[in-house]
């Protein structure tokens, strides 16, 4: 099976990778030539890292790399593939572009994935001839670690699409899970009100940063506080997908905390603006007195 990966960026640079580390041939799309050098930077560093626990060895890094190619348009680019996976920025007009446009220089039998957290896939599928071919491949961050494929069928979506993208996780040793198209899937449907909770309980006083996410650490054995994750995931990306969820369920309990939406107007955005709940402006994370969010 030939890929394309539109998009390389954070997730799409992953996904890049996990394919070609399993011996599929990737051509690696994205408008930014600079983002393209970027992910190749980031795919070397993170197999030489799969080197050095000695997971992999260097004739697997050298076959890996020589499977991807990378390319600034699509045309050219997709129309011998049999699977294009898109990773492009989160923007619905940006993903409706790219859908139409590969629709038409993609071969008929292609499957066409998005990688959306928030877009609906049917939405996606309606702008091209082949809906019953689009279907989403929700892959977590970072992906090369990260075991779960959220697997998302849209309206229109095929079984057989549905079954193959199954098997096609499953071969680059991914945990496929299947969910119908509906806002936020599974995986953000659930992990977003918990964090839009965790701000809220830190927005009306019942208790400080710290403390909420150490009661879910220790008290949920979760591996990151949710303020710390909603940090490391970005604010602004967990204010709009609750956007999403509160505009296409209707329902109030998935409206967005005041307190979110304020630090999101700061620029405050978590790791990636160097301040979010907490700073990283010195490379580690420092609590920001509480205090400073009521
Ligand atoms: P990113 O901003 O790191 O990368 C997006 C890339 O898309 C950039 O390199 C940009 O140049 C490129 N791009 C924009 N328009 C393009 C176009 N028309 N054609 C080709 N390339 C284009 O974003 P990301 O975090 O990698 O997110 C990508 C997708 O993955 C989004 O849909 C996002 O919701 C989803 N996602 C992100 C995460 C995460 O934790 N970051 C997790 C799961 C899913």
């Amino acid at each position: 099976m030939k890929i394309a990966v539109i998009g390389s960026g954070t997730m799409g640079n992953g996904i890049a990778h996990v394919f070609a580390q399993n011996g599929y041939q990737v051509n690696l799309i994205d408008i930014s030539q600079a983002s393209l050098d970027r992910a190749l930077q980031t795919i070397t560093k993170n197999l030489d890292r799969q080197v050095a626990k000695e997971l992999i060895s260097e004739a697997d890094k050298s076959a890996a790399l020589s499977n991807i190619s990378t390319f600034t348009s699509m045309d050219g680019a997709v129309n011998d593939r049999d699977l294009v996976v898109e990773a492009a920025s989160e923007n619905v007009n940006i993903k409706l572009s790219i859908f139409k446009e590969l629709d038409g220089l993609a071969p008929a039998n292609c499957i066409l994935a998005s990688n959306t957290s928030s877009i609906s896939i049917t939405k996606i599928a309606a702008v091209t001839s082949r809906p019953d071919k689009v279907i989403g491949m929700h892959f977590m961050n970072p992906v090369p670690i990260m075991k779960l494929v959220e697997i998302i069928n849209g309206y229109s979506t095929s079984t057989e699409t549905s079954n193959t993208i199954t098997e096609l996780s499953k071969a680059i040793k991914k945990i496929p899970v299947e969910a119908n198209d509906y806002p936020g899937f599974v995986a953000n449907r659930i992990l977003m009100p918990m964090i839009n909770e965790a701000i809220y309980t830190l927005f009306e006083g019942v208790a400080g940063v710290a403390e909420i996410d150490t009661v879910m650490k220790l008290g949920m054995a979760h591996p990151m506080g949710p303020l710390q994750l909603a940090d490391f995931i970005g604010l602004d990306v967990c204010l709009s997908i609750l956007r999403v969820l509160h505009e296409g369920l209707g329902d109030p309990k998935y409206r967005p905390c005041p307190l979110l939406v304020n630090m999101v107007e700061a620029g405050k955005m978590g790791v990636k603006s160097k301040e979010g709940f907490y700073s990283y402006s010195h490379g580690t994370k420092e609590l920001i007195v509480s205090r400073q969010f009521a």
